[in-house]
């Protein structure tokens, strides 16, 4: 495994589901019940340590200790917006940073959390995938994430109502500790985030799309679709050259069919590059007749890349060409735009900082 991921001297307790938690529980000698207490504490009560776990006999407690580790991030800064959206910098046991974003809508809070350690798909737009990608990240590195997410929305007696994974990282090349992921939030006796709350987004891994249809029951999927055609997609993402659009519209349908779900398509606008009358036109041909939402992106600003924004006007063009040929579609509204940078640029700053 070239690109594993780091579970250090031991595993972390976030990476387990309840239904490992038990089967661990039962080979310890203990009682499979005992699971869900420990999901509460973890989860619920949110303990920072094992000892605080007080229902557990010392002696669980102390096979616990040995055997996993708890409270993974550290938190390297927090920066707070204006508009209440909150990006967070964590840092990782092996020294890595992540980052991980609170934001506020008017249906709750969403968190949107990073799966991977930089990313390799090399699209020509993101900030993600400039220095390469490091390491996957555990289940529970994820799962943690969220947990820190929801202990700074305990202050306000706020709660973590929606996940979207779309942070750094490509979540379908981390797939089997994706799903993980999503059955722990998922977990009624735990964070409890409803699958229709959850929404994973990939750049087009066309045979994950097919398992997720599979195994990722009602998450919502969303695809960074970007191009109206392949020749285009191709310039931007280069992931195109082994995922062809046309299969992964046809993975796509599989999705549709298969759960019953709208799929998401983000369209980032490069100004001049794809975001002109004739692209929603092309755009409207090629998923007209889908079930399926876009959310136009107007490009944020990265300095290693020299995309430019698209007039405000014409992004409104581009909708109203959707619209009118009977697609559901928003702008992606801006979050925290006073603090920090987009997405990955956080982390990039402080990889240059503490590099020179
Ligand atoms: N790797 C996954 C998850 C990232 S989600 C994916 O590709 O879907 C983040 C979304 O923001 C993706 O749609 C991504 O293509 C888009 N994005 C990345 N850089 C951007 C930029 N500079 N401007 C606008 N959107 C960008």
């Amino acid at each position: 495994m070239p690109f594993s991921s780091y579970t250090g001297e031991k595993p972390l307790i976030y990476s387990l589901t309840q239904d490992e938690l038990k089967e661990w529980l039962v080979g310890a000698g203990d009682k499979a019940f005992r699971a869900q207490q420990i999901f509460d504490w973890l989860y619920v009560k949110r303990v920072h340590s094992f000892d605080e776990m007080t229902n557990l006999s010392k002696d669980l407690r102390q096979k616990l200790n040995e055997t996993f580790r708890i409270d993974p991030l550290r938190e390297i800064t927090r920066q707070v917006s204006q508009d209440g959206t909150v990006k967070f910098l964590f840092q990782l046991a092996d020294g890595h940073a992540i980052e991980t974003v609170i934001m506020r809508h008017n249906y709750g809070n969403s968190v949107c959390v990073t799966t991977q350690v930089g990313c390799r798909i090399g699209c020509t737009f993101c900030a993600s995938t400039l220095g390469g990608l490091k390491r996957n990240l555990d289940a529970g590195e994820i799962v943690a994430q969220v947990l820190m997410a929801q202990r700074k929305l305990d202050e306000e007696g706020e709660r973590a109502s929606h996940v979207v994974v779309m942070g750094i990282g490509e979540p379908f090349e981390n797939f089997d500790n994706l799903i993980a992921f999503l059955r722990i939030i998922n977990d009624n006796r735990g964070l409890n985030i409803g699958a229709r709350h959850i929404t994973v987004s990939t750049s087009g891994i066309v045979p994950k799309i097919y398992e997720f249809a599979d195994k990722g029951g009602q998450v919502n999927l969303a695809i960074s679709l970007h191009a109206p055609n392949t020749e285009l997609r191709t310039k931007l993402m280069p992931i195109n050259r082994g995922f062809p659009l046309e299969k992964l519209l046809e993975a796509c349908r599989y999705y549709i069919a298969k759960t019953g779900r709208r799929i998401s398509f983000e369209y980032g606008l490069f100004g001049g590059k794809n975001d002109q009358p004739e692209h929603a036109e092309e755009l409207a041909d090629l998923i007209g007749d889908m079930l399926c939402h876009v959310n136009l992106i107007p490009v944020n600003y990265v300095p290693e890349r020299d995309y430019v924004r698209t007039p405000r006007n014409e992004i409104f063009r581009f909708k109203r060409i959707l619209e009118e040929r009977g697609i559901n579609v928003t702008i992606r509204r801006e979050h925290g735009s006073d603090i920090a940078a987009a997405c990955g640029q956080l982390r990039a700053q402080y990889a240059k900082e503490t590099a020179g």
